[in-house]
């Protein structure tokens, strides 16, 4: 633990990257461990001690209480007997429980006039996230909400770009990510949750892409979205893990298959086959039903979408023989791509539009409705099922 976090002040802070020699003991149960002054953001004009760690920092209390904080009340606090109690030296530090890094960035930013988006935007992703993390622990509000803005934007510029240009995103720890959930949804209006270019949603999808590309264990993305009712997260998530897993033949003579063991509670394992039952119940009557067409088309020589749509659902019916994960999602894509091909390779310039289009709504319904087949429809349709049955 000692040497972890001593390693993380080496190698993490803001803009250093040599070690402060000044280390003095502290009196402490632990004799072992000692405290390092930063290097940084130890000022000896300062009239505050701040332990975070095994790191001290001394900075001037007036920058810290302002922005609305929590430090602000902490400062303001009586202090009874304590004239004494000032915290202003290295053996009487004030003590926060914080990650380092995440400290450091605070002591960066607070200097700044608060509405200085300049500074702020010369921050790295990897400081971005500790000011957001740190900004609204303390609720310094308007460093929360440029960091927020920023990160939201930062989230966004990735979208469109291949998992690998994450860097950021691919390498933290997932307990990281947890936190910058649980934080995006609680700073977030709730009204803004669901859009797609709110920081929650995109750290959703962003978690999401990362899963499928390191193919890790769902569990620690499942928890905090089961813990803060993000419906459309657990089942996207469920869906993931439905489309990726190979089923386990039970030995060369069986006909029958297992799931194979992954690391979800029961609960979780009867939702992810309640949703499997539900989605080949869905895919398997559009398959057979994909003659009534979706869409109705002025049938004229230049638009025949009817006729390109029954062709590519029967190509890709001929063509899904061979064994495949199922994924209903990945089969309207590739019906997608049949018609779209069918629109190039046409001679007479015919448009398909009207297939497309109802490809795409098919998508979007289906992404849509991934909570209800995995998770069951909401609450408040519970007593209309009951009374159907
Ligand atoms: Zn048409």
């Amino acid at each position: 633990m000692e040497t972890r976090s001593r390693k993380r002040q080496r190698s993490g802070s803001i803009d250093q990257d040599t070690v402060d020699s000044n280390t003095i003991e502290l009196e402490s149960d632990h004799e072992d461990e000692t405290a390092v002054r930063d290097e940084h953001y130890y000022k000896e004009d300062g009239d505050c001690v701040i332990l975070v760690g095994k790191v001290l920092f001394k900075i001037h209390s007036f920058l810290l209480k302002r922005d609305a904080s929590t430090f602000e009340d902490m400062f303001n606090m009586p202090q009874g007997t304590a004239k004494d109690n000032k915290m202003n030296t290295d053996e009487n530090p004030l003590i926060v429980y914080d990650d380092v890094d995440d400290f450091r960035a605070l002591c960066w930013i607070i200097p700044t006039v608060y509405t200085d988006q300049q500074s702020l935007s010369k921050a790295n992703i990897k400081n971005l996230v500790s000011l957001f993390i740190i900004a609204q622990k303390y609720h310094f509000e308007s460093h929360e909400s440029f960091s927020r803005n920023l990160l939201r934007k930062h989230c966004a510029s990735l979208e469109s770009k291949p998992t690998s240009k994450f860097n950021y995103f691919r390498k933290v720890p997932e307990s990281r990510l947890q936190t910058l959930l649980r934080i995006a949804v609680l700073t977030e209006k709730s009204y803004e949750l669901d859009k797609e270019d709110s920081l929650t949603s995109l750290l959703q999808s962003i978690w999401i892409k990362r899963l499928e590309d390191k193919n890790d264990l769902i569990r620690s993305a499942l928890t905090v979205g089961e813990d803060l009712g993000l419906r459309k997260f657990v089942a996207e998530l469920y869906y993931l893990e439905l489309t990726r897993t190979k089923p386990l033949s039970l030995d060369d003579h069986s006909l029958a298959y297992a799931h194979p063991v992954v690391d979800l509670g029961v609960t979780q394992k009867l939702a992810l086959f309640q949703g499997s039952w539900s989605l080949r119940c869905y895919w398997s009557k559009m398959v057979s039903s994909f003659r009534a067409k979706p869409f109705a088309c002025v049938k004229n020589k230049d638009h025949q979408c009817g006729d390109v749509w029954d062709d590519s659902w029967a190509e890709y019916i001929s063509r899904a023989s061979n064994p495949e994960p199922f994924d209903p999602l990945e089969g309207l894509s590739k019906i997608n791509d049949i018609i779209v091909d069918a629109g190039e390779r046409d001679k007479e310039g015919r448009a398909y539009d009207c297939a497309m289009q109802a490809i795409d709504t098919m998508k979007t319904g289906l992404k849509d409705s991934f909570a209800e087949h995995f998770l069951g429809p909401l609450p408040k349709l519970d007593t209309r099922i009951k009374s159907s049955t």
